[in-house]
């Protein structure tokens, strides 16, 4: 589904990803692991299409075409979802309208009719309950005076609504306490099935445990230096990073 050959970013004339290849199928999730400044938020953004980096060579498809040059938008209209690590509050806006509206738009932009408001009530309804969130928060403004796992929940309600064909979390663990954890992890894992695929992108292994990966990357200095299943994320766990560091 997710075919990554040979990656290169930049930021100005500074070079942060230095060749990524990654291929990802339908059903699986990957987790990317790595110190911090590694590389894994921008890897994330350039999946999105975000426009501050500029990709110097390699390319990125999505079930066989070419991302390149596709904008962010478009890219979300073709199944791509990118938590944020720090989400935007937009005032009088309310969850529940927000939601709506990003349904719609990724309807119209694939030729398909606006979802029937009793349709959307019912799928509003029904993903608010699976992640036990509450009415009085659908309707609050998206993101205003959230809770770091409030913005956490929001995000992964968001990915439900619009299950998306390939979702990234960017760090959706950090700032969440146990109980949160869960609660977004339950989310994840109903929402997994044989026709998506989840990166996980995570500085600890703790979320793993709730979100088994079926392969685990770990991304240092621009470049994945070791990949492989879920035990990878328990070494580190146990040994911490400094031997990535020295090994490469
Ligand atoms: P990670 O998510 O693994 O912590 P990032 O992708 O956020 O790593 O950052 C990788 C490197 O790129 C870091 O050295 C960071 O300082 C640099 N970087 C990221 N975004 C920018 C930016 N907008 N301007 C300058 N440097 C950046
Ligand atoms: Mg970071
Ligand atoms: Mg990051």
């Amino acid at each position: 589904m997710l075919s990554i050959k040979n990656l290169h970013a930049s930021i100005g004339d500074k070079e942060i990803l230095k060749g990524i290849n990654i291929e990802v199928k339908a059903g699986e999730v990957h987790a990317i692991m790595g110190p911090n400044g590694s590389g894994k938020s921008t890897l994330s953004a350039v999946i999105a299409g975000n426009e501050n980096y500029e990709v110097t060579d390699g390319q990125v498809f999505l079930d066989g075409e070419d991302l390149a040059d596709l904008a962010p938008e478009e890219r979300a209209h073709k199944g791509v979802f990118l938590s944020f690590q720090y989400p935007v509050e937009i005032p009088g806006v309310s969850v529940t309208n927000f939601m709506k509206t990003a349904i719609n738009e990724t309807r119209k932009a694939n030729g398909q009719e606006e979802m029937p408001a009793n349709e959307m009530l019912k799928v509003i309804r029904e993903k608010s309950e699976l992640l036990e969130i509450d009415r009085k928060f659908l309707s609050r403004s998206l993101n205003e005076g959230f809770s770091g796992g409030e913005k956490k929940r929001n995000e992964i309600f968001q990915m439900a609504m619009l299950e998306p064909k390939l979702a990234i979390l960017d760090e959706t663990d950090s700032g969440l306490d146990i109980d949160a954890l869960r609660i977004v992890a339950n989310g994840v894992n109903k929402l997994k099935s044989e026709k998506n695929a989840i990166i996980v992108i995570t500085h600890y292994q703790r979320l793993l445990d709730y979100i088994v990966p079926d392969f685990v990357h770990v991304l240092y200095n621009g470049r994945i230096v070791k990949s492989g299943g879920k035990e990878l994320a328990y070494e580190l766990e146990e040994k911490g990073y400094d031997w990535i560091k020295a090994e490469n």
